[in-house]
């Protein structure tokens, strides 16, 4: 495998035990696994800021010490992969649901930059169908959604939408 660094791009609004799984099976194959959180400074979306979304990710996998970082970005993802050294980018990979845009964005990646390969793995299947959006529309709507997210991110959510009165 080319490069000891990698990047586990995404949105992750919020982190879930899902992307926890990638991260850790990440670890076993390379030195240093990036979490670089995506978002749009001129279209901030999202139900968490980039700030709280990295603080919750950094909450979150502060047991695994300094092998992982994490940190937002926007811009072109390969820029940003070649800027931080990482020379994979991870990716996870769910139901089909995910395989065509995650088909289309490693094409155009390679495109883009030929030198920066892409990876998919699979999480457990007890993740399989864990998403962060289904886990706020859950959550939104007052059910319970520990089982999919760390303590501290549920407790976040919860204030989140209490706060908003949803
Ligand atoms: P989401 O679709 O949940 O908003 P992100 O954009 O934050 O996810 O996802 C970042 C990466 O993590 C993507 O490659 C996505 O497919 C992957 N991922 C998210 N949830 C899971 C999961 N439960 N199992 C495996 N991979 C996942």
């Amino acid at each position: 495998m080319t490069g000891k660094r990698a990047i586990y791009p995404g949105s992750f609004d919020p982190i879930t035990k899902g992307h926890l799984d990638i991260i850790k099976r990440a670890l076993t194959m390379f030195e240093h696994v990036r979490i670089a959180v995506a978002h749009n400074p001129d279209k901030p979306s999202g139900l968490f800021t980039p700030t709280e979304r990295c603080d919750m990710i950094r909450e979150t996998v502060a047991d695994l010490g300094d092998t992982v970082s994490v940190d937002a970005f926007h811009g072109l993802l390969v820029s940003y992969a070649q800027e931080v050294g990482a020379g994979t980018i991870v990716r996870g990979l769910r139901a089909v649901a995910d395989f065509d845009y995650e088909f289309q964005m490693t094409l155009m990646n390679r495109h883009l930059a030929d030198d920066v390969e892409t990876v998919f793995l699979m999480a457990d299947k007890s993740h399989f169908y864990t998403s962060s959006s289904l886990v706020k529309e859950v959550c939104a709507f007052g059910g319970d959604i520990t089982p999919f997210v760390p303590a501290l991110v549920a407790e976040r959510l919860a204030a989140k939408f209490a706060k908003s009165g949803s």
